[in-house]
């Protein structure tokens, strides 16, 4: 047997004891059995999330000691960073979002059935990939990466939207810690988006938790505190920690404020090459935005004051969009 299959084997055999001994008890003794499927689907995106961030962890903790582009003698912003990142990778931020957004695609599906339109899957248009899954799993983080990528940019280009990323951006100690760091309401309107991209394009349920899991550690490493780039050529074929530090950086090149910024894209650099959004700049930039609240104290590390003024923010951008004075 080899090292996958027994990696595999293990996998299932602790889901199923952390279903059978800490999950199902209590959901059986409050009547809630017809959970059960989804408490399956909750502890397997537990344990992606476990060993997702274990890896990161691992490999990346290690790059942050030995090559920081930053020392920092307080690291209590770095705190708030770790406990979005535990609420995200662990399933608590994604097991609200999901049950937030199951019924409305529950009914989608739902009706797209009943109009008899089953979208296609890309081994439908090209049936010679079946035999070829890994070459369809690039295919699938292709399209995904290019929809993230105009997520992300959209996020920038609307002042509503920006009131919420902005907290993504307001970290000056950007650590592998920092790519959760997310508004709540942003990390649902991501969900929802990628949800949306991934029924249409019809992603095979056993694709999914790989993707999800080669993004992420894709994601942490771009946020890391370390003296990492790829080199000119490597930052055309994956984003480097370099790369997306100038996506942060508090100075921007002439030309780019923060919300129009550059280097928008999540794995893939060929978006920003295609879209005129590349920036390869040298060096290291110290991260944030120049805002005096949300570089203040009270603002650096508490989360709670962070989603309170995320969604200020997005209703008075919303106000002034909505605004009767901007009708003509
Ligand atoms: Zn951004
Ligand atoms: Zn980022």
């Amino acid at each position: 047997m080899n090292l996958l299959q027994q990696f595999l084997d293990g996998f299932v055999r602790v889901q199923g004891w952390l279903l059978d001994h800490v999950v199902q008890p209590p959901l059986l003794a409050l009547g809630l059995g017809s959970y059960l499927e989804v408490a399956f689907d909750g502890v397997e995106f537990f344990l992606y999330g476990v060993l997702q961030l274990s890896v990161a962890y691992l490999l990346l903790r290690p790059l942050e000691a030995l090559r920081p582009v930053e020392q920092w003698t307080d690291r209590k912003a770095v705190r708030v960073d770790v406990l979005y990142t535990f609420l995200d990778r662990l399933g608590i931020i994604p097991l609200a979002v999901f049950a937030l957004l199951s019924p409305v695609f529950l009914g989608l599906e739902g009706w797209l059935r009943f109009h008899d339109i089953i979208p296609p899957q890309i081994e439908d248009l090209l049936p010679s990939l079946e035999a070829y899954p890994l070459v369809s799993f690039f295919i699938y983080l292709l399209i995904l990466d290019f929809a993230e990528y105009w997520r992300h940019r959209l996020s920038h280009t609307l002042r509503w939207w920006w009131a919420l990323h902005v907290i993504h951006h307001s970290q000056r100690q950007m650590s592998l810690w920092t790519d959760s760091r997310n508004h709540l309401l942003d990390d649902l309107i991501g969900g929802a988006w990628f949800a949306i991209i991934a029924l249409c394009i019809g992603v095979p349920p056993g694709h999914f938790v790989g993707l999800m899991v080669a993004v992420r550690i894709v994601e942490n490493l771009a946020h890391v505190n370390a003296r990492i780039s790829f080199g000119r050529w490597g930052e055309q074929m994956l984003v480097s920690p370099r790369y997306h530090r100038w996506h942060h950086a508090v100075d921007l090149p002439p030309g780019r404020a923060y919300r129009l910024g550059c280097n928008f894209a999540i794995l893939f650099p060929i978006w920003d090459r295609l879209f005129g959004t590349q920036y390869l700049g040298e060096g290291m930039p110290a991260t944030g935005v120049r805002s005096p609240e949300l570089a203040s104290p009270a603002h650096a590390d508490r989360f709670w004051v962070q989603q309170k003024d995320g969604l200020l923010g997005f209703g008075k951008a919303l106000r002034a969009a909505l605004s009767p004075r901007r009708l003509p």
